[in-house]
């Protein structure tokens, strides 16, 4: 079983934050066409790190993404190079870090900012440098790139939210608004995806603290939220690890031999 996949990492969303102001995607909760999971994010709760293990899959201790300064290529196969190997087409709108980790490191912004080349493993990419980088401008950026080159793996990797956090702190109305927004801004595009027949996977790499931060272990800088929108999951409840979404993923775009951990129980056929 083969899916097109798309993968919203909505960046530094807490879970708590997510499920008060997000009522968009609650109306799918409530509809039962979605289900939502709480996750604990592994440590430390930083941005970098938690990018190689949601696509790779390997807690930062086992990667040695360790902190947000290591600055090379990933040495893990991933979505995007196993996807690729499987002959899929891959494509991601994100920031520069994670091209850093599956394209070419270090980024140069006048020649990395966008890509379209067979052979690496982000074939087509749109990449940005700036926090402040707008939300609604990176979906459009994620949305150009489904509507041009039909990816079988999508990922769409907005910066708003961590953003207001490190400016305002999680007890804000900043920090709260701008989840409002991605919800916003969400539903333009979901209810095509949705049509389309995409599985659309949207969860966060960390939450947020007071301290206006992240990288500790609190239950705020930890816990985020996983949706999961469309046909093939069973909406189950399970016990989930961040370690095992990217194994979820593989197993959605029908990579058979992925060797990275999953829950078998989210899938329909599981
Ligand atoms: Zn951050």
């Amino acid at each position: 079983m083969s899916n097109k996949v798309i993968f919203v990492v909505l960046d530094g969303l807490n879970y708590q934050v997510a499920q008060n102001c997000m009522g968009y995607l609650s109306a799918f909760m409530d509809s039962q066409q979605a289900t939502t999971y709480q996750i604990s994010c592994e440590l430390p709760s930083l941005s970098r790190p938690l990018y190689e293990c949601l696509l790779t899959g390997e807690a930062p201790v086992h990667s040695g993404i360790v902190n947000n300064q290591v600055r090379r290529l990933s040495f893990n196969s991933s979505v995007f190079s196993l996807a690729v190997q499987a002959g899929l087409t891959t494509a991601a709108a994100a920031y520069h870090w994670v091209s850093e980790l599956y394209n070419s490191s270090p980024y140069n912004q006048q020649t990395d900012r966008i890509c379209n080349d067979k052979s690496l493993n982000i074939q087509h990419g749109m990449f940005y440098h700036l926090d402040h980088y707008p939300d609604t401008i990176l979906f459009a950026d994620g949305e150009h790139l489904r509507q041009t080159y039909q990816p079988d793996f999508l990922l769409i990797h907005p910066m708003n939210i961590d953003d207001a956090g490190h400016r305002f702190g999680l007890d804000s109305p900043e920090y709260r608004n701008s989840a409002r927004q991605a919800d916003i801004i969400l539903s333009d595009y979901l209810p095509t995806w949705i049509e389309e027949g995409y599985q659309v996977v949207i969860t966060s790499d960390h939450g947020m603290n007071n301290d206006k931060t992240h990288g500790g272990i609190l239950e705020e800088e930890r816990a985020v939220p996983l949706f999961l929108l469309g046909t093939q999951f069973s909406q189950k409840s399970v016990d989930l690890k961040q370690t095992q979404i990217c194994g979820l993923l593989c197993q959605l775009l029908g990579l058979s031999d992925h060797q990275k951990p999953y829950n078998p129980a989210l899938l329909k056929q599981g």
